[in-house]
C-alpha cells in the first residue's frame, strides 16, 4: 500500500492552525517528550539543503560544514520565524559557534535554547543530562508559563518510546516493506518533523505490508544525512541495496527506552542508549564492534561513509575508523557532500564502482 508522508511546511500549518507551538531543533539528539510536554512540537532543521548560503556565510568561516551555514542563513532569511524557539545540542564545535553568533548578532529571533550533552555511556552522564534536561524544563516553563506534572512527563515520554519501538521494527524489516531506497528514508525521516502519534501511525501502516525480500547488493550507508537524497536512487540504479545504516538523523537515533520511573533520569537514560556515535566522543573501538556487528546482522558487504563536507567530527574518526574496519574484512568508500549541490555523476560512477568491487 503507498504511503503518503505529509510534508514539513503542512505539518508546521497544521500545528500552528491548531494553536501549537513549534521549537525548531537542530541536529542531533534532544528530548523529544520533553518539549512535547509543554505540548510544544519539535521539527528539526538539518540545514535544509539548497538554501542562498551568503547571509549565512558572512559570519561564518568557509570551512564550516553545509548544515551550519544553511541554518544560519536560513534563521537570517526568517525562515524560522515561525517557531516558538530554537533549541541547538552542543553537538560539534560548529553548532557551539552558531549558538554564539546567533545570541550576539542575530535579532530578533526566536528565544534560544542550548543543551550540553555528556560523552560516552557512563552513569555520571546519565546524572548530568538528567541535571541538563532539568534545567531546559525550567527555561521552556519560563517561556511557557507551564509546568508539566512527572505524570504528563511520562505520558509524553511512553508516546516516543512507543515511536522509537515502531522505529526499531521498522529498520528490523526494511526489506520487506516493499519500499525502496528512498520511500524507505522519506519515512524514517518523517520522524524529524511528524508528532510522535502521527509517524506512530505512519509507521503501522508500513509494517502491515509484507513482501518477498529485495535484492541488490548489500551496503550500509554511514555518516550525517543522505542528502542530496538523490543518492538513494543512484545506489538502486547501480543495484545497491541500503540493508543498515549509521546515519546521524536515522540509525544513530535508535534509543532504547529509559528504565527509571523518574521523568528526567528516563529521558537522559534512553537519550544515552544510543548507539556510538562520534559526536558523543564514543571510542572508535565501540564503532568498529557496532558497524561490524551490523554488517554480520545485515549482510551488508561494505560501508559507504556520506559525509557532509567539513563534518570534524566524522573526519576525525574516518581514517582509523575504515583502516580498522578493512582488518576486519569490511570495504568501505568515503564520499563528501556539499547538501547546496547536487550530487555530482561522479558520485554514481564511484558508487557504481564500489559496489561491483563488493560483488567480487
Ligand atoms: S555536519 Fe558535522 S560539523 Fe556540521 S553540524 Fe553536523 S555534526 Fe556538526
Amino acid at each position: 500500500m503507498p504511503i503518503t508522508i505529509p510534508s514539513r511546511k503542512t505539518v508546521i500549518q497544521d500545528i500552528k492552525n491548531r494553536g501549537g507551538m513549534v521549537a525548531a531543533v537542530l541536529p542531533i539528539h534532544y528530548p523529544r517528550a520533553l518539549l512535547r510536554a509543554f505540548e510544544i512540537f519539535p521539527v528539526e532543521v538539518w540545514g535544509p539543503p539548497r538554501v542562498d548560503v551568503s547571509l549565512g556565510s558572512a559570519h561564518l568561516q568557509s570551512y564550516v560544514c553545509s548544515i551550519v551555514q544553511n541554518s544560519l542563513s536560513f534563521i537570517k532569511m526568517g525562515e524560522l520565524d515561525f517557531a516558538s524557539l530554537i533549541l541547538i545540542p552542543h553537538t560539534c564545535d560548529s553548532l557551539q559557534g552558531l549558538t554564539s553568533v546567533l545570541m550576539d548578532l542575530v535579532k530578533p529571533r526566536p528565544p534560544l535554547f542550548s543543551l550540553y550533552l555528556p560523552r560516552g555511556q557512563r552513569e555520571e552522564g546519565v546524572v548530568f543530562l538528567a541535571a541538563e534536561l532539568r534545567s531546559l524544563y525550567a527555561g521552556l516553563s519560563e517561556l511557557t508559563g507551564r509546568k508539566p506534572t512527572d505524570a504528563e512527563l511520562l505520558a509524553a515520554i511512553e508516546r516516543e518510546e512507543l515511536s522509537d519501538h515502531l522505529l526499531a521494527r521498522l529498520y528490523a524489516q526494511r526489506l520487506t516493506l516493499g519500499l525502496g531506497n528512498l520511500d524507505f528514508y522519506r519515512l524514517l525521516r518523517s520522524r524529524e518533523y511528524l508528532p510522535a502519534e502521527d509517524f506512530a501511525a505512519l509507521a503501522e501502516s508500513a509494517l502491515q505490508t509484507q513482501v518477498a525480500p529485495q535484492s541488490g547488493t548489500p551496503l550500509m550507508l554511514s555518516g550525517i544525512l543522505p542528502e542530496p537524497m538523490a543518492v538513494l536512487d543512484v545506489i538502486e540504479k547501480v543495484n545497491g541495496l541500503v540493508v543498515a545504516d549509521d546515519l546521524a538523523c536515522c540509525g544513530r537515533r535508535l534509543y532504547q527506552p529509559g528504565l527509571s520511573a523518574e521523568p528526567f533520569r528516563r529521558m537522559a537514560e534512553s537519550l544515552i542508549s544510543a548507539p556510538p556515535d562520534p559526536t558523543r566522543g564514543n571510542p572508535i573501538s565501540e564503532r568498529v564492534q557496532y558497524l561490524t556487528d551490523m554488517a554480520a546482522k545485515s549482510g551488508a558487504r561494505g560501508v559507504l561513509f556520506y559525509d557532509v563536507k567539513f563534518c570534524e567530527p566524522e573526519l576525525f574518526d574516518l581514517p582509523e575508523l575504515r583502516r580498522a574496519l578493512k582488518e576486519q574484512g569490511l570495504a568501505s568508500l568515503n564520499i563528501e557532500v556539499d547538501i547546496n549541490n547536487p550530487l555530482p555523476h561522479q558520485t554514481a560512477t564511484r558508487i557504481g564502482a564500489f559496489l561491483e568491487m563488493l560483488n567480487h
